[in-house]
């Protein structure tokens, strides 16, 4: 990864944020900077040059990790060695995030670094991470791959009635790993019948029985990049008024992948996708947004919803995901991460998408 190419593009933002440098704090963001993996680092980059801060436990790691910034190990306390690198840079504007600094270590700030302005930033680093570039479009690529092989072995070739909701889940994760995944993306949701209702739902000991419909949504991790996929199959034959929501579902999704390409506005590839599930009468039952960015974090921008304002980005990753829920009846919802081309969307797992019927 190309970190040092990162903070220059951060870099390069300083005089229209007006400030003479950044203080970084938020993990995804300090780890997109400097490739620091740990629990605790901070990041200061200044118009002269940055460094390095993380505690004692960290500073082997950081050494192998963060190459090529000057790297500081504090024992006790962090604002000081900031606050002495901030002098040193002779920084009189010090930008924040706003989203990454607690109150308490604002008002250390604000103690000890006297004579230093301090200016909350919001989302700086976050919008540079939008824009995926080759390495990290290979990573995310891995975490499918991991959760596609899990979704073939646990569910097109291991479904069968009497396993619990958390029994499925269990195999999943355990198939993800195995397939290469460090970790998960997130709580596996796995919900039969009218459990599939609840757009997120946390697993339970309810047994599988025929005639379920079954909603999964899971991911892997795998260099840090997360992966996120929804699909909905079912044991037996399921309801009919489900077989026809998951026909409205997989073509709401068919055009939100279509409306995706560079320069595309978030309500308008939510707009797509929402207008198939209105026009079947099944608009209000569509409760969330269409989508969000995926990588580093499993949340992140740009945000796909009805109201959403966010411009698409080459290279950007989000998901496509619409759903409709039915309550007593269960819910349908399929979902891909999608990455964003001047040719359009290509989308990256290679699961079916059918209402596969085992
Ligand atoms: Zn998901
Ligand atoms: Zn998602």
């Amino acid at each position: 990864m190309d970190h040092e190419l990162r903070r220059g593009r951060l870099a390069a933002r300083l005089p229209d944020l007006e400030v003479d440098a950044v203080l970084v704090t938020q993990l995804p963001n300090v780890r997109y900077l400097t490739g620091f993996t740990g629990s605790n680092g901070q990041a200061l980059l200044a118009r002269g040059g940055g460094e390095f801060f993380t505690d004692g436990r960290y500073t082997e790691q950081s050494r192998r990790e963060v190459e090529d910034l000057e790297r500081t190990t504090y024992s006790d306390g962090f604002p000081e060695p900031l606050v002495a690198s901030c002098r040193g840079f002779g920084v009189a504007r010090l930008g924040f995030e706003a989203a990454g600094v607690t109150f308490e270590l604002w008002e250390r700030l604000r103690a000890k670094a006297e004579g230093i302005e301090l200016v909350p930033l919001q989302g700086e680093v976050e919008r540079l991470r939008w824009a995926k570039d080759g390495e990290e479009l290979a990573l995310l690529g891995r975490a499918q791959e991991a959760a596609d092989r899990a979704f073939e072995d646990v569910v097109l070739d291991g479904l069968r009635a009497g396993m619990t909701e958390r029994e499925l889940a269990f195999d999943l994760e355990l198939a993800m790993r195995r397939a290469g995944a460090e970790g998960l993306a997130f709580e596996t949701i796995a919900a039969f019948g009218p459990n599939a209702a609840e757009p997120h739902h946390d697993p339970t000991d309810r047994p599988l029985s025929r005639g379920d419909i079954v909603k999964l949504d899971f991911g892997a991790r795998v260099g840090g990049y997360h992966s996120d996929m929804t699909r909905t199959v079912a044991l037996g034959e399921p309801d009919g008024r489900l077989r026809e929501i998951h026909d409205v579902v997989a073509t709401a999704h068919r055009a939100g992948v279509d409306a995706v390409r560079t320069g595309a506005k978030s309500a308008d590839i939510d707009r797509a996708a929402r207008d198939v599930v209105e026009r079947a009468g099944y608009g209000d039952l569509f409760t969330h947004g269409l989508g969000h960015g995926v990588g580093l974090e499993i949340h992140e921008g740009p945000s796909l919803r009805r109201d959403g304002e966010d411009v698409l980005p080459a290279g950007a990753v989000v998901t496509i995901e619409p759903g409709v829920y039915v309550p007593g009846l269960g819910g349908v919802r399929i979902e891909d991460m999608v990455e964003v081309t001047d040719a359009g969307g290509r989308v990256i797992p290679r699961s079916t998408r059918d209402l596969v019927v085992l």
